[in-house]
């Protein structure tokens, strides 16, 4: 096998020489090298590894070396890389054509799917989260007649140009852009507030209620690391929104399917107006989706006048694949992620225990990540307090031992049911020499 360690090293070199190469010519062609900036290992430095091929819970790179992968995509691949029931969906339906611009059986298959999951009486399918979010956000404003959102400060939903106001400090403030490009019209009806606050969610109200479409949250937050929501915190969203006649759209792109059978709101129930999906629902293909109550999605074209629509959504292969791994996601996949996620996340953290690392484990459902820091993590502003030198520094010695982790000490860690015994000791030899090189990088080293 071309892809374990150099005879008796237990570590890959430091340097990648055909990642780095293919690195040197995408840069040439595409803006930073990559089509996603998480991607460019600009948050650890290095060289990003160009994967090739995936298997179960194996990633295999450019340099034929194999990787633990605690990425599984950012979320989607729940039952791990190249599972052969959604392979096999996805050759099928590529045999009959691979996209037709007429409506499909899967298209209703994958709805029917997602309707029995969850609390949303209609949905409609989209290529991507940011395509969810932003259609959502159109619909509450064209059923509301209002024009500003509620965001919190570190939630991701996409790049969609209102909710790229992540200006986040203490205080409610009408948020400035966080990108050029986005202008201070699209950013300024986005109101930026600290999550797990619900007096700042209760002031803002108190200061904007009638001009306020909706509150866009979610579910449980991963893209700021994972921070759960307080108890009775999303509960508390829907109140508040509703009592001001506002809509609670809550985002479980990363989320849904993949905490529980349903997602976040399978294990902490909330009375949202709108959900979004993604990642998960669509098995590793370009599916995403956001639903509802009827009488809210029925505002949508062409059942109503909110203008909404795709070349690609619903593609026959993205349909396939979402609806296989959906179909094989039952109660045993559930328990199966958790089991994982609760083992993986133990040993990094006796690891780290062991090295004198300060950390917190945060958990969210089966999502979780590790903060390094000894401080309680609530918010933006608390998870941005964390010792990024030593995140870096763990992350380069675990892929030195072959795995895989997100390259930014801001993303949740993604386990799938193909973990193995091997997985699981690839992983588990790595962390001592990371959690030595953490604690000699952390602030205390
Ligand atoms: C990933 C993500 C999105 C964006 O989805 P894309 O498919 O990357 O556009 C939106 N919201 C949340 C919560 C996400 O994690």
């Amino acid at each position: 096998m071309s892809e374990t360690y150099p005879a008796g090293s237990g570590r890959y070199p430091a340097d990648a020489p055909a990642s780095q190469a293919l690195f040197d010519r995408a840069r040439a062609l595409v803006p930073g090298g990559v089509n996603s900036p998480v991607r460019a290992f600009r948050a650890v430095g290095g060289t990003p590894r160009f994967m090739v091929r995936g298997s179960g819970p194996w990633l295999f790179d450019a340099d034929g070396r194999r990787y633990v992968d605690l990425v599984c995509s950012w979320g989607p691949l729940i039952l791990g890389h190249a599972h052969p029931e959604v392979v096999a969906a996805v050759q099928a339906a590529a045999a009959l054509g691979t996209s037709f611009g007429t409506p499909t059986e899967g298209e209703v298959e994958l709805a029917a799917e997602i309707v029995a999951r969850t609390s949303v009486e209609q949905v409609r399918l989209v290529n991507s989260g940011t395509e969810a979010t932003m259609s959502a956000i159109r619909l509450a404003r064209g059923y509301t007649g209002r024009s500003k959102i509620v965001k919190f400060a570190g939630c991701y939903h996409g790049h969609v140009d209102a909710l790229l106001a992540s200006a986040g400090s203490g205080v409610a403030t009408l948020a400035l852009p966080d990108s050029p490009g986005v202008t201070g019209a699209a950013a300024g009806e986005t109101i930026v507030l600290p999550y797990n606050d619900v007096a700042a969610v209760e002031a803002a109200f108190a200061a904007a209620g009638p001009e306020i479409a909706a509150i866009i949250t979610e579910a449980a937050p991963g893209n700021m690391g994972v921070v759960a929501p307080r108890d009775g915190f999303n509960a508390a969203l829907a109140r508040i929104a509703h009592a001001h006649g506002a809509l609670l759209i809550v985002d479980e792109v990363m989320t849904g399917f993949r905490v529980s059978r349903s997602g976040w709101a399978g294990l902490d129930p909330v009375e949202a107006d709108l959900f979004t999906f993604g990642k998960v629902m669509g098995g590793g293909l370009p599916a995403a989706a956001f639903g509802g109550r009827a009488e809210i999605m029925a505002r949508l074209a062409p059942a109503g006048p909110v203008y909404q629509a795709g070349t690609l959504s619903g593609n026959p292969l993205a349909c396939a694949a979402g609806l296989t791994t959906l179909r094989l996601a039952d109660d045993a996949v559930y328990r199966r992620l958790d089991e994982t996620a609760a083992t993986v996340g133990r040993l990094a953290s006796e690891a780290l225990t062991a090295a004198g690392v300060p950390h917190r484990l945060s958990y969210a459902g089966n999502m979780f990540s590790i903060f390094f820091t000894d401080a309680e993590v609530v918010d933006y502003a608390t998870a941005r307090g964390q010792d990024v030198a030593a995140f870096k520094a763990f992350f380069h010695a675990m892929l030195a031992g072959g795995v895989y982790l997100p390259p930014s000490a801001f993303e949740a860690w993604f386990v799938s049911t193909a973990w193995d015994d091997a997985a699981l000791e690839q992983y588990a030899a790595a962390l001592p020499a990371a959690a030595r090189a953490a604690a000699a990088a952390g602030h205390g080293g």
